[in-house]
């Protein structure tokens, strides 16, 4: 029996720019991701990791082919839409966090429960939500402080609770590492390692092969096309021997000390 397909393309086409200079950003990208899998995005700059990150996530349509989340056809949605299905079913992790700047960690985790449409949830609620997710995270206890209060590697996690609490079918992220150091960025890896176990289904851009190795499958994506997909093999159970060397939590207290790191900018165009 074949495990159903959270994410299945057809033909996926991204051309940006009109007239003269056309930009082929994905050029005909079939692919399929079943349920419950840990998949890592590779290639180099410009390879179109991200525009088919933001595809997958639903933040962007393609110019042609067909994409089907959780068996939906959203290819063929508009945009308030797509906004709904994304907010539904998809939490997204970037390299740069993009959290609200001037607000706390709670309330930017209680940011996908506001901005959900139906099923309204009194306030109290979406706090509990919220505190619950950071909980998860290790940062119950940083939920009134505001992005320059914390660390890099705490910021990251702060965004890795709010794609969390709304419980998606899938959870992206589009070099979710790229800012970090590699103690840092170990620590935010032993978290989506627990997400892994926990049943979700994960697909990261990394450019550290080392952090490709850790989950199931590795994509290599060069000028728009598939040029590699090939299975992890024994690397699999990686995740058990991992989570138990590099779950300490004096980890999380020493990132304390990285130094305060100003989220970036909207935009994840940095590679
Ligand atoms: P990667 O994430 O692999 O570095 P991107 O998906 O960001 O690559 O970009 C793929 C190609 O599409 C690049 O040539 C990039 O310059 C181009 N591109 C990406 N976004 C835009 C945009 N909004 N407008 C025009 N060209 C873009
Ligand atoms: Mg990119």
């Amino acid at each position: 029996m074949t495990p159903d397909p959270i994410i299945q393309t057809h033909n996926l086409r991204k051309i940006y720019g009109m007239g003269d200079i056309q930009v082929n950003a994905l050029d005909g990208v079939d692919v399929r991701i079943n349920q419950g899998e840990f998949v890592a995005v590779m290639g180099p700059s410009g390879s179109g990791k991200s525009t088919l990150m933001n595809i997958i996530g639903c933040l962007d349509r393609p110019t042609e082919g067909r994409y089907f989340l959780d068996g939906e056809a959203v290819s063929e949605l508009d945009k308030a839409q797509l906004a709904l299905i994304r907010n539904r079913q998809i939490g997204f992790i970037f390299q740069s966090y993009n959290l609200l700047a001037r607000t706390s960690a709670l309330r930017n985790v209680m940011l996908p429960l506001i901005y959900q449409r139906n099923g309204n949830l009194p306030n109290s609620e979406r706090e509990e939500k919220a505190l619950a997710a950071l909980e998860a995270v290790g940062l119950a206890d940083r939920a009134h402080h505001v992005p320059t209060e914390l660390s890099g590697g705490q910021q990251q996690r702060v965004a890795i609770a709010r794609a969390l609490v709304n419980d998606p079918v899938l959870i992206l992220g589009d070099e979710p590492t790229g800012n970090l150091d590699t103690k840092t960025g170990a620590e935010i890896m032993v978290l989506l390692h627990e997400l892994h176990d926990r049943g979700r289904t994960l697909v990261m851009v990394t450019h550290e092969a080392y952090i490709a190795e850790q989950t199931q499958r590795t994509i290599v994506l060069r000028d728009g096309k598939i040029e590699m997909d090939n299975h992890n093999g024994s690397r699999q159970g990686a995740s058990v021997s991992f989570d138990a060397s590099d779950r300490v939590d004096d980890g999380y207290r020493e990132s304390n000390a990285d130094g305060v790191t100003e989220s970036g900018g909207a935009g994840d165009r940095s590679s």
